[in-house]
């Protein structure tokens, strides 16, 4: 195998997908903010980089999975940053959920280092990372993403090219209006059950082989019941995206009410303090408005 592959951002994704990489058998350089955070993976054979420069001028495909836009443009285009390392053939692929606008810049501004870029954002949460089936959502050159193909296939089981730079990030985002309207719907839906007086759990067993299936009511539910609202997919990162998404419709002109209720809901979450919680954890702001809790 030739490639060398550069990992910046070893959070609760990207150690995941780092694991699935190394299983695969590729070569794999690191480098996180924390340095103390990239032991366990130099553990598991991977290589501690000094910066992501260094990182990206020792791979030939380099992936960054960090929080949000101004993350990405640091570790990108800032002091020590990718752009920094480029070299020819460099192919940089980003993980991580910006604002389509920033992912076209970014490529833009790699373009004119010939190195290519792909915003690849990914669906499958902690779970997905851990087990390499993530979605992958890939925008930019069809010929990059050929090339880089082995390394999705080793993080994920679902890789679509939905179009030119930028075109993954409006995958995500749409992804994600969907995400945070489960999340909601969920959280009404078990304290509506509760506060009617019948038991949450018996509603969803009742429920999650219709209609109402889908992922969320597969995976949440579990683990509420069991008092776990750990992250998974942190909540404040659930309001990123969705200003990402209110951004996005702002720019285009596109009707978006429900993410805008739903954004509020998350932004109440963040106020009293949850938004280190899980997604599903949005609940607690149900059950407050309620006055009932779930378990
Ligand atoms: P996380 O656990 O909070 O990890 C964030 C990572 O970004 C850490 O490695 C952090 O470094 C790094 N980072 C943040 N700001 C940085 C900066 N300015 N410079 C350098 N490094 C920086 O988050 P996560 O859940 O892995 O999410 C990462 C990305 O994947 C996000 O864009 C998120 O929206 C997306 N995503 C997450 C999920 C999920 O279920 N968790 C699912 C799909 C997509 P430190 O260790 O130094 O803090």
């Amino acid at each position: 195998m030739s490639e060398e592959v550069g990992f910046i951002g070893l959070g609760i994704m990207g150690r995941g997908m780092v694991s699935n990489l190394l299983r695969a058998g590729f070569p794999v350089r690191v480098w996180n903010r924390t340095a103390s955070r990239m032991d366990e993976v130099v553990q598991a054979g991977a290589t501690a980089g000094a910066s992501p420069a260094d990182v990206a001028a020792n791979s030939t495909i380099v992936i960054s999975c960090v929080s949000d836009t101004p993350d990405v443009e640091k570790v990108v285009l800032g002091e020590n940053g990718i752009i920094e390392g480029a070299h020819e053939g460099l192919i940089y692929i980003d993980n991580s959920t910006i604002k389509p606008v920033a992912a076209r810049r970014i490529a833009e501004k790699l373009a004119e280092k010939n190195v290519f870029a792909l915003d690849a954002p990914v669906s499958g949460g902690d779970i997905g990372a851990r087990n390499g089936t993530l979605t992958i959502m890939v925008g930019g050159d069809a010929s990059a993403l050929e090339k880089v193909m082995p390394v999705f296939q080793a993080m994920g089981k679902t890789v679509t090219h939905v179009g030119d730079a930028g075109a993954g990030q409006v995958a995500k985002a749409a992804n994600q209006i969907m995400v945070a309207a489960q999340m909601v719907a969920m959280g009404e839906l078990l304290v509506f059950s509760k506060k009617a007086g019948v038991d949450p759990r018996k509603v969803v067993d009742a429920i999650k082989g219709g209609a109402a299936q889908c992922w969320t009511l597969d995976v949440k539910p579990p683990r509420l019941f069991d008092g776990n609202r750990n992250p998974g997919f942190k909540a404040y990162m659930q309001l990123k995206d969705l200003n990402i998404i209110l951004d996005t419709a702002k720019e285009y002109d596109i009707p978006v009410s429900g993410t805008e209720e739903n954004t509020r809901l998350f932004q109440q979450m963040i106020d009293l303090g949850m938004g280190e919680l899980d997604n599903s954890a949005v609940v607690g702001v149900i059950e407050k408005l309620a006055g009932v809790e779930i378990v």
